[in-house]
């Protein structure tokens, strides 16, 4: 499996200059990793449908990334292959001020899964220690004093902690939580926002912001290397995979998912003697229907 080598399970440290942006490392062709993604999506779709009627787990992929990484573009193409009503996505925004006046995983809760389905997340809790870390946006946050005269690594070193903690109570609650950074190159997302300037159709995507972002491109690579090297486990763990070729990315997500699913080992669900002998009185009064 080609993964393996993108998996944080808790027992090495990322670091994201080391890991490649690309395929090419890979030695991998093309035209057969595009044949490889569709028999994926077709046995994705073949175990979501068990999954969903066993009902006994519940599967949240959270997807991580700097911008135009391919997050959207991951959603729409991988994603699709399931069935709608088995799955949600949300995307986690800058948070409002009613977010604001809650802990950051109020409203995180309020998107977990029913088990049996499976929650995408775009972006995520995750942002409460980079984007926030980053810009260092807790000193505005209106918090008693004894949380604000921490130092600034205290305070994110306890949020590593508590979203570990958060992902631990989730998997022991009978979810899984599967975390993907998409990892871009600083060149590719140069190419990828000058197109959304000069393709009109791709215009809405962009914003003046993201550059404001870009230019902490560093920042963020090296916060992304402690958060996913801190909250990395066997059970809920963390892929940083490439995104320069979409078609790559999409052919690791679905492996990611397939794995996932697989691990979950969904069965239909089995009648009782009781239920199956009432199923067969309902079959002979439609068989001798008038
Ligand atoms: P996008 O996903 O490109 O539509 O942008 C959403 C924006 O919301 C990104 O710039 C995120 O960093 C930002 N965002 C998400 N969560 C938070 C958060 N908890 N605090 C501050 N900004 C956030
Ligand atoms: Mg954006």
């Amino acid at each position: 499996m080609k993964t393996k080598k993108y998996l944080f399970d808790g027992s090495n440290k990322c670091q994201l200059n080391d890991i490649p942006t690309n395929s090419k490392e890979d030695d991998v062709d093309k035209e057969s990793i595009l044949a490889e993604t569709e028999k994926n999506l077709e046995k994705i779709a073949i175990l979501q449908d068990i999954f969903y009627a066993d009902k006994r787990e519940g599967l949240i992929v959270v997807l991580q990334a700097l911008d135009a990484a391919g997050k959207d573009s991951t959603i729409k193409n991988v994603m699709s292959c399931m069935n709608p009503q088995g799955v949600t996505v949300h995307s986690f925004k800058q948070p409002t001020t009613e977010d604001l006046t809650h802990d950051y995983l109020w409203r995180v809760n309020r998107c977990l899964p029913e088990r049996g389905k499976i929650a995408i997340f775009n972006r995520s809790y995750y942002e409460d220690v980079l984007v926030v870390q980053v810009h260092n946006l807790q000193k505005n946050y209106s918090m008693a004093e004894r949380i604000i005269s921490q130092s600034e690594k205290k305070f994110f070193e306890k949020r590593y902690q508590q979203i570990s903690n958060y992902e631990d109570y989730l998997y022991e609650n009978s979810y899984r939580v599967v975390k993907i950074f998409l990892h871009v190159s600083h060149d590719k997302q140069k190419e990828r926002f000058l197109e959304r300037i000069d393709k009109p159709e791709k215009n809405w995507k962009f914003s003046s912001a993201d550059l404001k972002e870009r230019a902490m491109f560093n920042e963020y690579t090296e916060i992304y290397n402690t958060v996913i090297s801190k909250t990395s486990s066997t059970h809920c763990p963390w892929y940083a995979i490439p995104a320069d070729q979409k078609w790559y990315t999409r052919y690791l997500v679905s492996q990611i998912l397939l794995n996932e699913l697989e691990q979950c080992k969904s069965k239909y669900p089995k009648l009782s003697d009781e239920a199956e002998s009432g199923l067969m009185e309902c079959r002979r009064q439609l068989v001798n229907e008038k």
